[in-house]
C-alpha cells in the first residue's frame, strides 16, 4: 500500500496551494483508498485497557470520541490549515459555530470586544444580545474608518472581530492596518473569511489571528451541507479553542466535513471562475442601478485596498434599487433563472433581499447604520454562463420597471 503523506507537514509544507487543496490532509486506512473514506463513527475500540488511559491522559496518540477527533473531520482540518497557512484548524458544525466558538473561547466576564458594525446578522446578535448576558461588552464600528478602531478601545478591550468583504455591503477592512493597531495594544484580532476563503484572501498572512468560517459557503460550494471552521496557531486552538469545544460540543459530523473535503479540491478553480462571473454581471449592472457595492470595479472606492489584500474581489456583491422593499421583491419575483436564496457561495446563482431575510433579525436602527437599506438586493454568482445571468437580470429589472436609467 503507497502511503499517504496528507498528514506529514515535512512533506506538505513543501507543496504548492493547488497541491495542498487535492491532497493536504489525506490519510488512508489499509485498504488504500484514493478517495478519502468517510469515518462514520461515534467511539472508538482499543486493543487493551492500557491504551485508552494514555490517550486520555493525553501520552499516546489516537482518538478516543468523536466529539474530540475523527478520521475524516481530521483530515478536512489539516486541509483548511494547509491552505490558510495556519499551524492548527478545528472544524466546526456551522460557520456560526465557529463565529461564536472563536469569540466564547477567549472572552470572560468583565472583557470588551470591538466588532465591524457590517456582519453577517447572528455575529451581530451574538455581540449585541448573547455577550451582554455574560458581561462582555461589545462596541460596533465602522470597520473601514482605523480611528473609529483606536477611538473604541479600553483597557478591558480583548478581541477585534471582522469580516471582509462584509455582508451585505461589501465593506473592505484593512487587515494589516486593523491586526498592527490591535498587536499595540495586545488585542487578538479575529477575521471572518467566509465571502473570500484562501483561495482569494489569507488574512493571518496580513497580520490576523484567527480565521474563522462558514465552510458552508465556497467551502463546500455546492450548497450541500453546513460546515465551520476556526484556524490559529497551534497554542491558540488547543489551549483555547479545544478545550471549549470539546466540552460544549460545536463538532462538525464526519459526513459533512467529507463533503467539504471534496469540496475543497476545486476551491481554487471555483473562486476565480465566480469572482470572473461576477464582474462580468456587475459591468453589466453598472450605471442600470442606483448603487453598485461590488469591491472588483474601479468605481468601488476601496479598490486599490481589494488588489492589496485580496487576489480576486469574490463572487458576492450587492446594489440597490429605487423603489424600496417592494422594488426589490419585484425584481426576485420576476427572476426566470437566479434563485431566490439567502444562502451564498453555490455554483448556482443566488439572491436576496437581506433586510427581510439574513439581517430581519435586526433591529432597523442596526440595519440603517450598517446601510441595509429596504431596496438592497444582493447576489451570489455561481458558475453558470454570466451571459444567461445578464439576461434574466434584464429582463427581472424591466418587469419591476427599473434599469432603464
Ligand atoms: C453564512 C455565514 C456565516 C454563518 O455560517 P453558517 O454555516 O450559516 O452558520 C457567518 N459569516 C458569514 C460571512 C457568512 O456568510
Amino acid at each position: 500500500m503507497k502511503r499517504s503523506t496528507g498528514q506529514d507537514r515535512s512533506i506538505t509544507q513543501k507543496w504548492r496551494s493547488a497541491t495542498r487543496a487535492v491532497r493536504g490532509g489525506s490519510w488512508r486506512s489499509e485498504q488504500g483508498e484514493t478517495s478519502e473514506a468517510i469515518y462514520l463513527t461515534s467511539g472508538y475500540s482499543y486493543d487493551d485497557a492500557e491504551t485508552p488511559a494514555a490517550r486520555f491522559a493525553g501520552q499516546a496518540p489516537g482518538m478516543t470520541y468523536s466529539r474530540t477527533q475523527n478520521p475524516s473531520v481530521q483530515m478536512l482540518e489539516e486541509r483548511i490549515a494547509l491552505m490558510e497557512g495556519a499551524e492548527a484548524c478545528r472544524a466546526q458544525a456551522s460557520g456560526m459555530a465557529a463565529m461564536s466558538s472563536a469569540m466564547l473561547c477567549q472572552l470572560s466576564a468583565g472583557d470588551h470586544m470591538v466588532v465591524a458594525r457590517a456582519a453577517f446578522g447572528p455575529t451581530r446578535w451574538v455581540t449585541d444580545n448573547l455577550l451582554p448576558r455574560f458581561a462582555i461588552a461589545c462596541t460596533a464600528v465602522d470597520g473601514r474608518d482605523l480611528d473609529a478602531w483606536a477611538d473604541a478601545i479600553r483597557p478591558n478591550t480583548k478581541l477585534f472581530f471582522f469580516e471582509t468583504p462584509a455582508n451585505p455591503t461589501m465593506d473592505i477592512i484593512d487587515i494589516r492596518a486593523v491586526s498592527d493597531l490591535a498587536h499595540r495594544h495586545g488585542i487578538t484580532v479575529v477575521v471572518d473569511n467566509a465571502f473570500a476563503t484562501s483561495a482569494l484572501q489569507r488574512p493571518l498572512e496580513h497580520g490576523a489571528d484567527v480565521v474563522a468560517y462558514a465552510a458552508t459557503k465556497m467551502m463546500d460550494g455546492q450548497g450541500r451541507v453546513l460546515a465551520g471552521a476556526v484556524c490559529g496557531t497551534a497554542d491558540f486552538i488547543n489551549t483555547k479553542l479545544l478545550p471549549f469545544q470539546r466540552n460544549t460540543g460545536n463538532t462538525l459530523s464526519p459526513f459533512n466535513a467529507w463533503v467539504v473535503l471534496k469540496g475543497l479540491e476545486t476551491l481554487e478553480l471555483r473562486a476565480h471562475a465566480q469572482a470572473a462571473n461576477a464582474l462580468t454581471v456587475a459591468a453589466f449592472l453598472e450605471g442600470r442601478v442606483p448603487h453598485l457595492l461590488h469591491p472588483g470595479l474601479p468605481s468601488h472606492p476601496q479598490h486599490a485596498l481589494v488588489q492589496a489584500q485580496m487576489k480576486a474581489a469574490g463572487s458576492v456583491f450587492s446594489f440597490t434599487v429605487d423603489g424600496g422593499r417592494k422594488a426589490a421583491m419585484a425584481v426576485l419575483n420576476a427572476l426566470e433563472l437566479i434563485d431566490i436564496s439567502n444562502n451564498i457561495g453555490d455554483t448556482k446563482s443566488l439572491m436576496t433581499h437581506p433586510a427581510s431575510t439574513t439581517h430581519s433579525s435586526l433591529t432597523p436602527e442596526t440595519r440603517a447604520e450598517m446601510g441595509v437599506t429596504e431596496g438592497l438586493l444582493r447576489i451570489s454568482v455561481g458558475l453558470e454562463d454570466p451571459l444567461d445571468l445578464i439576461d434574466d437580470l434584464g429582463q427581472a429589472l424591466s418587469q419591476a420597471g427599473l434599469g432603464s436609467r
